[in-house]
């Protein structure tokens, strides 16, 4: 990549109100069938552009194609039914209903592997895929099977893997694991979390990502927050890890949040993919409020090692603040580019 700063979303964006109910996480679908599909691949060229129009460097699928970064990938395994739904508490905030584990489980055709195909005919930009982290997963699902986080998360990284491999043959550019359960189960996390999350890696040449976050803008993840105190420090304890990591990108939410910057130099040596943008507040940034946040974090990252970013996914909000919030994040991005290349002697 040449250009310093490269901008990305970090997950989801709105999908189009013909093909699901707009401002909603887990939206049923409008259409069925083949018109489904068909209206899947028309929303995912449709972001791509959208991305590209405003900015963006490194452009993703923005989740168009599935109903939920979770629960969309677990539903395609075998020994999962996906009819059969139990309500569970993800990472101990929410009720959700989600898929449940009857027995072994297995990935028997790739999952995402047409789509991200058809998002790299969309572009000549590096794309960007993202797929849930092991920990994350075994949050998002009720397990009748195995009666043991542990053993199910070696199992999904097994498959995480395969999926991975796939995709980078379809020419993603970097892969990205979601794992926003590394801010809540810490022993977990060490003891297994950052261990499964790199055999999910294992022998790929595409760059690897892990985003780590405070969640969806949605009012269990702001209550949550507001009794995180006055300096929020999780990642401390998964950044010391990561550092060692064979990871190569970390995610991380940092505008407008109370995470302490200076915790991004326990990553250091690392590329660092930024929150610059908030997905709690429909509040548009200024490109100038961008560029500050992008300043910095700059003190604790080397210049060639900063992707300007959203905190997280962006599906609850309306298209329209969706879309104005990437045009403030390349504008905020191109200040500290012009910045940095008029100090160059
Ligand atoms: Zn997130």
């Amino acid at each position: 990549m040449t250009q310093i700063l490269p901008t990305s979303t970090v997950g989801s964006l709105p999908k189009p109100s013909w093909l699901a109910r707009p401002e909603t996480l887990w939206a049923p679908w409008k259409l069925q069938g083949d018109e489904l599909v068909e209206g899947k691949q028309d929303a995912l060229r449709i972001t791509a552009k959208e991305q590209s129009d405003r900015g963006i460097d490194i452009i993703s699928d923005g989740e168009q194609t599935r109903q939920h970064f979770v629960t969309t990938f677990i539903e395609h395994l075998d020994g999962v039914d996906f009819d059969q739904r139990e309500t569970v508490r993800i990472r101990n905030r929410y009720d959700a209903s989600v898929p449940t584990v009857l027995g072994a489980v297995s990935r028997s055709k790739p999952v995402f592997v047409d789509d991200a195909r058809l998002l790299r005919q969309q572009t000549d930009q590096p794309i960007k895929w993202a797929l849930p982290g092991p920990m994350t997963m075994i949050d998002t699902l009720y397990d009748g099977h195995y009666k043991s986080r542990e053993k199910l998360a070696w199992e999904f990284a097994t498959i995480l893997n395969q999926e991975a491999r796939d995709l980078e043959a379809a020419g993603v550019d970097i892969i990205q694991f979601d794992e926003p359960a590394f801010n809540v189960y810490f022993d977990e996390m060490k003891d297994w979390g950052v261990a499964t999350l790199e055999t999910a890696t294992e022998g790929l040449r595409a760059e690897t990502a892990v985003h780590i976050c405070y969640g969806y803008g949605i009012k269990a993840n702001t209550d949550w927050k507001a009794t995180l105190g006055s300096e929020w420090r999780q990642y401390e304890e998964s950044f010391p890890l990561l550092q060692q990591s064979s990871i190569d990108i970390i995610s991380l939410e940092c505008h407008n949040s109370r995470v302490p910057i200076d915790l991004v130099e326990l990553v250091r040596g690392k590329k660092v993919m930024l929150g610059a943008i908030d997905v709690a507040n429909e509040k548009i940034e200024t490109p100038e409020e961008v560029a500050a946040t992008i300043r910095n974090a700059l003190r604790f990252v080397d210049t060639d090692k900063l992707l300007p970013s959203t905190n997280c996914g962006m599906a609850p909000f309306s298209r329209d603040i969706a879309l104005a919030k990437l045009s403030a994040l390349s504008a905020g991005a191109r200040i500290v580019r012009e910045e940095l290349s008029a100090a160059k002697p």
